[in-house]
């Protein structure tokens, strides 16, 4: 019934392919801040692509129905957030690491999801956009659900791809993009049978999907794009590094071609916590428990895995970092000795003072 009122409408975009289910609830932790600076800029005019190289037509199918909302949201890699969020839940999956050639999801798989996801769809104005290995389904006008598609998640998977990870998710993910709270709050419940936990977006692997209320920002969205690809790449990656990365692309933008984080508003409660002496070793970060990292944190576990990431990145240490952690990984669950490595330190004590000095001087808004 739905196909009716549909424009079908064909444009190119690139490939990729799907995602694993396993019970996972992600979502961003919480420290309360300003809102952000904006990098739309940087980040996004430049999207240059590489379209239809693993397509088996080299097309994607926007699929549209009327035009429905007002979109004055700029695809931008930003997040505005101003409130605090309570925490919730973690990547849990246990499976064995992965480097199969499991079968990505084909062109068919794409237009069957499609199809069943258009016999769903909780109302009129949504408009779906195949973002491999991402559907996107946002209310706001089909031009500007298409920006994001291209703007943002386009542009962060194939950075993060090249930096990072080396396979796609084996099941097709659907990103949703409801343009305001309202939107958001009812289709969460409506869709997925419960209140949304945050009020900017989460990830959950047991539903296949990511849901954001793309009006508080996009930097949400990139910050969760990265957990599906952990989640394939990296399966037995700690939460302290998962949410380090993925926090760490809440503001981001473009340096030669490569995706780098900025400074963002966890800077100041980080620094604050560092004078107060409240910040834990990274030894202590590093060892958290997935339950640890998200119930117990002390108000930094967010922050400092972020801003540790953000060192390694200004070191040129960050995608040495994540790669021989992953190779690593079985002798060094937690990372913390291939952090050692990494920095080249014997004296993590010493670490410390000097990395929390130079967070000391970091400003943001830059
Ligand atoms: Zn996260």
């Amino acid at each position: 019934m739905y196909w009716q009122t549909f424009t079908i409408l064909l444009v190119l975009l690139t490939a990729g392919c799907g995602s694993e289910s396993t019970a996972s609830l992600d979502s961003l932790g919480t420290v309360p801040g300003g809102t952000t600076a904006n990098t739309a800029s940087q980040t996004c005019n430049d999207h240059t692509d590489d379209r239809g190289e693993n397509s088996i037509s080299g097309r994607s199918i926007v699929l549209s129905n009327k035009a429905g909302g007002s979109a004055n949201v700029d695809a931008t890699v930003t997040s505005s957030r101003g409130d605090s969020t309570a925490h919730s839940g973690a990547l849990t999956n246990n499976a064995a690491p992965v480097r199969s050639t499991t079968p990505r999801p084909a062109e068919d798989d794409y237009r069957h999801h499609v199809a069943a996801l258009l016999a769903k769809l909780p109302g009129d104005g949504f408009h779906v956009v195949i973002e491999k290995p991402f559907v996107v389904i946002g209310d706001e006008r089909p031009e500007q659900v298409e920006r994001y598609a291209q703007q943002t998640i386009q542009w962060a998977v194939k950075r993060l791809k090249q930096d990072f990870f080396q396979q796609d998710p084996r099941h097709i993910i659907d990103i949703w993009l409801f343009k305001d709270k309202d939107s958001y709050d009812y289709h969460v419940e409506k869709l997925f049978g419960r209140r949304p936990h945050t009020p900017f977006g989460y990830y959950s692997s047991s539903d296949g999907a990511m849901v954001m209320n793309i009006g508080k920002g996009s930097g949400t969205l990139v910050h969760e794009i990265v957990h599906p690809f952990v989640e394939v790449d990296f399966p037995k990656c700690p939460s302290w590094f998962n949410e380090g990365l993925g926090s760490l692309y809440e503001q981001c933008g473009d340096r030669n071609g490569k995706i780098y984080g900025y400074t963002n508003w966890r800077l100041p409660g980080l620094q604050q916590a560092i004078r107060d002496g409240k910040v834990p070793t990274f030894e202590t970060l590093c060892s958290t428990t997935t339950h640890q990292f998200y119930r117990e944190d002390p108000g930094t576990n967010y922050a400092q895995a972020r801003y540790l990431c953000y060192y390694l990145q200004e070191q040129e240490l960050l995608r040495t970092f994540y790669r021989r952690f992953r190779s690593a990984h079985g002798d060094d669950p937690t990372g913390y000795q291939t952090l050692q490595s990494v920095l080249g330190e014997t004296d993590m004590a010493a670490f410390q003072k000097r990395w929390e000095k130079w967070v000391l001087e970091l400003r943001f808004p830059e």
